[in-house]
């Protein structure tokens, strides 16, 4: 029985309760489910207006280290052979430990993980760099951008930002996907008031450089940042005169373009769930390990594979309950699985 293709059923068929049993078969069948995003490092060679980085404080909360080889060896024997995607670089810059990030995707390749992705500002991805991580199995780069014109890109992303830099990437990208067909490629654009009329420009830009998807995210509070603007009025009203313009235009080059079909102007979080099982999803599959959380994790990843693991906390027995939560026991449950998984969501 090919048991993925069952969970691809069943999301179509959608239904959290229906998702929860999938999830527990594959839980029971021993096969991989986990998503698992990893920050190697936590620092950054940018500081962006919009992001934490930006600001001191916050900069310094995070300064602490990074995860270790053996660390990471013991990492990957605890979970990868559950992994169904690992996502190195989540709020950091990954290329900071460079030889950490490309030992995690050798290991990802290793033991088989299907889907590797690494996010990255890619000013320090040259040619060498990023077609060693795709020859060692690297499946898809994102690269954070927040201006199309020099001055924007080196004003958003601080004064640290190369533009040339960016430049060079770019190029880097077309003779490695001329190499690697089907390493993907995907730009993630946070929208403010000052930078979305410009992504009219986008295509002038990426002329020739072999993208697959662009994704379109309103700027959102994400702990303190230099950049204070979160007002989406302008966002909005771009949304039918530069956005869907520019989506019809990249999809005749085959560039699949992500954003929100309305832009809600007077809130900053994504849509709630109406159905309260669908927030115990991600309590299951996702896990969020940085070098700050990695010596204080509910998994205790030196002497324990996830299954040990799982056994210790009855994940099983959880997980089978949680098919039957009801309204009234599912926020029960969310923080009891909270506190017992120790998982930070994404
Ligand atoms: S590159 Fe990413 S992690 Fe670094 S400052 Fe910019 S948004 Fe933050």
């Amino acid at each position: 029985m090919d048991i993925y293709a069952l969970l691809r059923r069943f999301s179509h068929l959608s239904g959290s309760r229906l998702k929860l049993t999938a999830l527990w078969l594959l839980h029971r069948t021993r096969r991989r489910y986990l998503g698992v995003f990893i920050d190697p490092v936590l620092a950054c060679n940018y500081r962006c207006k919009m992001c934490y980085f930006s600001n001191a404080e916050e900069r310094a909360k995070r300064r602490s280290g990074k995860l270790d080889a053996e660390q990471i060896e013991h990492i990957a024997h605890s979970l990868f052979h559950r992994t169904i995607r690992l996502q190195i670089g989540c709020g950091a810059e990954p290329t900071m430990d460079m030889e950490g990030t490309l030992q995690l995707v050798r290991l990802g390749r290793q033991y088989g993980v299907p889907y590797i992705a690494l996010t990255s500002n890619g000013a320090r991805l040259q040619y060498e760099q990023l077609a060693a991580l795709v020859e060692s199995g690297l499946n898809e780069l994102t690269i954070s951008l927040h201006g199309i014109r020099r001055e924007t890109y080196e004003q958003m992303m601080g004064e640290t930002a190369d533009f040339d830099a960016f430049l060079q990437l770019l190029e880097s990208i077309k003779q490695v996907k001329s190499r690697f067909p089907n390493f993907n490629v995907r730009v993630n654009y946070t929208m403010n008031a000052d930078n979305t009329d410009e992504l009219a420009e986008f295509d002038t830009l990426f002329a020739g450089v072999p993208v697959n998807q662009l994704q379109l995210r309103p700027v959102r509070k994400i702990g303190e940042s230099e950049y204070q603007n979160f007002d989406l009025t302008h966002v909005s009203e771009c949304l039918e005169t530069i956005i869907r313009p520019l989506s019809e235009r990249c999809h005749q080059r085959g560039i699949t373009v992500l954003f929100p079909e309305q832009i809600h102007i007077d809130r900053f979080s994504g849509t709630e769930s109406s159905d309260p099982r669908e927030n115990l999803i991600p309590l299951f599959t996702y896990i969020n390990i940085t070098p700050l959380s990695y010596p204080r994790h509910d998994i205790h990843f030196e002497t324990e594979r996830y299954e040990d693991y799982c056994r210790r906390i009855g994940l099983g027995r959880k997980l089978f309950k949680s098919i039957f939560a009801t309204r009234e026991t599912c926020s029960k449950m969310e923080n009891s699985l909270s506190n017992s998984l120790n998982y930070d969501i994404r």
